[in-house]
């Protein structure tokens, strides 16, 4: 156990190649132990008044509430906010991590905030809208070219 552990530290999503940082700190150090141990030990002696073994079973419920906080943040933070990429799910299945992306594209692809951030996924985004425009240009004009061409095939009648 370490005296004290890097709480950032600076790295790249696996996925979108985006730089962020997350929480390196994994696990409770003696830092927090210690801290720990005199927290449990002021809330002994402002409860009870005096030394009492209870106190050793609150010094295990707050080092086990800090464990659990620690490490839920640190888990949370493996999470790429900007494409929703695990690297932890990815590690056990590549298939449920890569679900896990389309799930949260296709949660935010309606959110407009989310078109505010700088995710790579709203270059994909953008480029699918564009293929979507690009399409429903096509099936215009060829919609006007087949009307274009039955107007003139038949026959008009003179006056
Ligand atoms: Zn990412």
């Amino acid at each position: 156990m370490k005296l004290f552990s890097r709480l950032h530290e600076r790295c790249f999503c696996a996925f979108c190649k985006t730089p962020r940082r997350m929480y390196a700190k994994k696990h409770v150090d003696l830092t927090n132990v210690v801290a720990t141990s005199f927290l449990a030990t002021a809330v002994t002696y402002a409860y009870f008044g005096q030394p009492d073994p209870r106190g050793l079973v609150l010094f295990c419920l707050f080092i086990i509430a800090s464990e659990i906080f620690v490490y839920s943040r640190w888990r949370n933070s493996t999470v790429c906010k900007l494409c929703g990429f695990d690297p932890l799910i990815y590690k056990r299945s590549p298939a449920a991590a890569a679900a896990k992306v389309r799930e949260f594209f296709v949660k935010n692809s309606s959110d407009p905030r989310f078109h505010l951030t700088r995710s790579p996924l709203n270059e994909i985004q953008r480029l699918k809208r564009k293929g979507e425009r690009k399409q429903a240009d096509l099936k215009f004009m060829q919609a006007k070219m087949v009307a274009a061409r039955t107007s003139s095939l038949t026959p008009t009648k003179s006056p």
